[in-house]
């Protein structure tokens, strides 16, 4: 798997070259896409094979802290409230090791709970920058909730060469998927094979939070809810295995599982939890589980 993601990631590079063999590569490439896409989606839906990892996406969150405590986050902010930040130092190790590695990511996006309430965000957004004149092509994405003044007047000063991706929220009442009903406590689910995982890990890519790297951001939430202490410390150590191992510990606790393929959710608009949540959130509350750092 890990060659076929190299060969596509070489073929995206040369997109734009105008030799007849990178040419004809990037048309192969396509066509395979267009023809295996849609019949593999439907059978990854159905969990009858595994959904991949997109190792070029990363979502960062560099603070659990929100000022909108929505129904049902897959980040917990509203079930168990942190006011947890990366630190400056945990942000220059995130960018080192990637241009020690040469790790070229398509995608990066900065996120929460609510981004802009990071306390040091100016600094962070100058070590992020290094990375983006190392990698030109890395889309470089800040998520907000654009949820009143304080966040609005932050945005209005966030340099250009961010991506802003404003959701505009007014209200902590959104139609977001049943994050917390856990497949383990479903019938239906007793045997399931959790280390197929769900499209939110090919679609979104890894998650990166002080904990360590994790396959997806609502599983990182899961280990700081859950104390699993799964975060892979190094990104030489994200691979395959690693992530297996994960898939296997986290996605029985995530309500995600269950959906067929992004936009494919059941969205509900109360608040849901399964028994596994309730009595998890409740030990999170008496005492909030110590995980090691990144
Ligand atoms: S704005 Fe986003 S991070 Fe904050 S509570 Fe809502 S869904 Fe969660
Ligand atoms: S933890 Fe949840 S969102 Fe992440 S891959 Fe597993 S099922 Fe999907």
């Amino acid at each position: 798997m890990e060659m076929l993601d190299q060969i596509k990631t070489i073929i995206e590079e040369n997109r734009e070259s105008k030799s007849i063999y990178w040419r004809a590569g990037v048309l192969l490439k396509d066509c395979a896409w267009i023809i295996s896409n849609r019949p593999l989606r439907y059978l990854k839906g159905k969990k009858k094979i595994a959904w991949c990892t997109n190792k070029r996406r990363v979502e960062i969150e560099i603070t659990t802290s929100c000022n909108l405590k929505c129904i049902n986050c897959n980040r917990s902010c509203r079930q168990a409230p942190s006011e947890e930040h990366m630190s400056l130092k945990q942000i220059k190790k995130f960018i080192d090791e990637s241009i020690c590695l040469n790790w070229k990511w398509e995608s990066i996006k900065i996120l929460g709970g609510e981004p802009t309430l990071h306390p040091q965000l100016p600094a962070i957004l100058k070590i992020f920058k290094r990375y983006k004149k190392f990698y030109p092509e890395s889309n470089i994405r800040f998520l907000t909730n654009g949820f009143g003044d304080k966040v609005n007047n932050i945005l209005k000063i966030l340099p250009p060469w961010l991506i802003i991706e404003n959701s505009k929220k007014k209200s902590s009442m959104q139609k977001f998927s049943s994050y917390n009903l856990a497949p383990i406590d479903m019938k239906r689910y007793k045997n399931a094979d959790f280390t197929k995982a769900c499209w939110n890990t090919e679609h979104c890519g890894l998650g990166l939070t002080r904990y360590g790297y994790y396959l997806c951001g609502p599983g990182a939430s899961i280990d700081r809810v859950f104390g699993l202490d799964t975060g892979i410390k190094n990104l030489s150590s994200v691979n395959d295995s690693t992530l297996m191992q994960q898939r296997g510990r986290l996605c029985r606790y995530c309500g995600m599982y269950k959906e067929k393929d992004y936009k494919m959710g059941r969205r509900i608009k109360k608040e849901k939890m399964s028994l596994t949540w309730i009595k998890a959130y409740k030990k999170y509350k008496k005492e909030k589980p110590k995980l090691s750092l990144y």
